[in-house]
């Protein structure tokens, strides 16, 4: 766990203010946005927020209340809209409350007379800054990072997962790497299964850690998306879940291992 406090207090000194909540709509989600006027602001910087960490940050030049429905009802091509529809879902199916954070560009920041778009400055240094992991960010990785660096090879072709590029220091695309709780959870599985230490005398080889251990190591937070992330894992066939004694924490609990 890190130690470092909630990324949005950072967030909140930076001037995001609460905009509203993700809740459940048949299947997908909706966006209560609490105040009309921030409905129509453009641009903005929007975060999603989950116990208090700062899990994505965006930038729109439309409407925030249009960007937020594309959120909502994503077309079929649309890869991010898509996918952090989808971490939305599963945040909410674990039971844990997405709230929206924004900040509105002034617009007034200017250099010799020309405008500038501090929205779109203020979002690379956000995103730098904090890390968010669905941006692909690395904060709470921890100082196990380095032991659970490479993500398995077998699991960019399957699942539909696009491998995490290496970080960029800033500009060019926004960094919307795909699958970085899957990469982490199966990077250290991969790791388990090379580690004769970590696995008692005599066990099989590819034997598993628990959700919670595995939300420790590769601190995951919250705890709740290892059990989200490793159950579509094994749906695609990359894990296998067997209930049994967990090397690490010794419970008897569902243990996930490379499949
Ligand atoms: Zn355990």
């Amino acid at each position: 766990m890190s130690d470092s406090p909630p990324s949005l207090t950072r967030l909140r000194d930076l001037g995001f203010e609460r905009a509203g909540r993700v809740e459940p709509r048949h299947a997908s989600i909706s966006i209560a946005i609490d105040d009309p006027a921030v409905q129509c602001a453009s641009p903005v910087l929007y975060a999603f927020v989950v116990a208090d960490e700062v899990m994505y940050v965006g930038k729109t030049a439309q409407t925030f209340g249009g960007r937020m429905q594309s959120y909502c009802t994503p077309g079929p091509t649309q890869r991010t809209n898509l996918r952090v529809r989808d971490l939305l879902l599963e945040v909410i199916a674990g039971g844990q409350a997405v709230t929206l954070w924004v900040w509105r560009d002034p617009g007034t920041a200017s250099h010799r007379g020309l405008v500038l778009d501090s929205a779109a400055g203020l979002e690379s240094a956000v995103i730098r800054h904090l890390q968010p992991p669905w941006n692909g960010g690395k904060r709470g990785l921890g100082t196990s990072s380095a032991q659970i660096g490479a993500p398995a090879s077998h699991a960019d072709s399957s699942a539909g997962l696009v491998p995490a590029p290496a970080p960029t220091p800033s500009r060019g695309p926004r960094p919307h790497r795909v699958g970085t709780h899957a990469h982490r959870i199966l990077a250290l599985l991969a790791s388990l299964a090379s580690t004769a230490s970590e696995r008692p005398q005599g066990a099989p080889r590819a034997i598993g850690w628990c959700d919670d251990c595995v939300a420790d190591r590769a601190s995951i937070v919250p705890r709740q998306t290892v059990n989200i992330t490793a159950r579509k894992l094994e749906a695609d066939g990359l894990l296998l879940r067997e209930k049994q004694r967990c090397p690490r924490c010794g419970g008897t609990k569902i243990c996930n291992r490379l499949a």
